[in-house]
């Protein structure tokens, strides 16, 4: 099993030259004075298709061999993975298949079918999706990508960090949302070559805090799928790339509350004007819980995304309002 490496990372920022958005890094003053330290948000929520995920799909789809572009791709995901993988799949002659939930939410079915996806719905009660999707991609001769345990996914995620450090120069802390990990390992690496004394969080949702369980163990930690608002980070394991790079590399991993995310959610609503759904509000939410620790320092926080149901986000940002 062969980890990404840095020069991977480097190599994907090369990939996605003039294919990927260099998002904008943006300052707060409200966010400086609240906190005392320095804050560069890195804006994730401005990258194409509304989320970081573009990156590592691109350069895992841009690296394929003739005869796997000809055949196609697949992969399973309900949520951003699924419109990168789609949007990505379209941009280069390449044909994409989408593992989604019969019930998943409209909207979502609806942007990864206009980005041009192919969507198989299976019954997420009867069905294992990961099952159902390597079974179709050995019998269909698809090339797998799935959401975060895969070299060149990883290592496109860590372009994120490459150009946050390029813009801001050197940090004291960065933050990072956690899921199944993909970003904050390739981050990781991006982090370890450019700022080693830079210390790295992850930020996970409470109610599925696998991450933190798994570093304290040693690991690979499994729970149960969790309730949160983080739709994004509702995964129930970190992968076998990912947990070794974050294991190295990476100081803690802490775990904010659902209404720690609603709070910077109407932060960045009401103060930075940015649509930043709840997944994309864990690392801010993790910088501010921290903020003491890091006074008069210079910290780095990666805003993942902005892809939320609109009938949800109003309910979220109306006063009194808590999840
Ligand atoms: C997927 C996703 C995450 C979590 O990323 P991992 O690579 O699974 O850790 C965080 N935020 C958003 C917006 C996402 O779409």
């Amino acid at each position: 099993m062969q980890l990404p490496q840095f020069s991977d990372v480097q190599a994907a920022a090369g990939r996605l030259r003039g294919r990927a958005h260099r998002t904008p890094v943006l300052r707060s003053a409200t966010a400086d004075a609240r906190t005392g330290a320095s804050l560069f948000f890195k804006c994730e929520n401005f990258q194409r298709m509304g989320a970081f995920k573009f990156r590592g799909a691109f350069n895992a789809i841009v690296q394929l061999s003739p005869a796997q572009r000809r055949a196609g791709v697949i992969t399973f995901s309900s949520g951003n993975h699924a419109q990168a993988i789609a949007l990505a799949a379209r941009e280069l002659g390449v044909r994409a298949t989408i593992v989604m939930p019969a019930d998943a939410p409209a909207a979502k079915l609806e942007a990864t079918r206009a980005y041009g996806g192919e969507i198989v719905a299976y019954d997420r009660f009867a069905e294992d999706r990961e099952a159902l999707t390597r079974r179709l991609a050995t019998e269909r001769g698809l090339a797998l990508i799935p959401p975060y345990d895969h070299a060149d996914v990883i290592a496109g995620q860590g372009t994120t960090a490459l150009e946050l450090f390029e813009e801001a120069g050197p940090l004291d802390a960065l933050f990072v949302c956690l899921g199944g990990g993909g970003l904050l390992s390739g981050c990781a690496l991006a982090a370890a070559a450019l700022a080693p004394a830079c210390a790295l969080y992850g930020v996970e949702p409470e109610a599925g805090d696998d991450g933190r369980q798994s570093l304290r163990a040693g690991r690979i930690v499994t729970i149960a799928v969790p309730k949160t608002i983080a739709d994004g980070a509702m995964t129930t394991h970190l992968g076998e790339l990912t947990f070794p790079i974050i294991r190295r590399h990476v100081g803690d991993i802490l775990a904010v509350s659902d209404d720690a995310l609603i709070a910077a959610m109407r932060f960045f609503a009401e103060r930075m004007k940015m649509v930043v759904e709840p997944t994309g509000c864990l690392a801010a939410a993790g910088a501010f819980a921290m903020a003491p620790q890091w006074r008069g320092r210079r910290v780095g926080v990666i805003v993942s995304g902005g892809n939320v149901d609109l009938a949800a986000y109003a309910r979220w940002l109306a006063p009194g309002a808590d999840a």
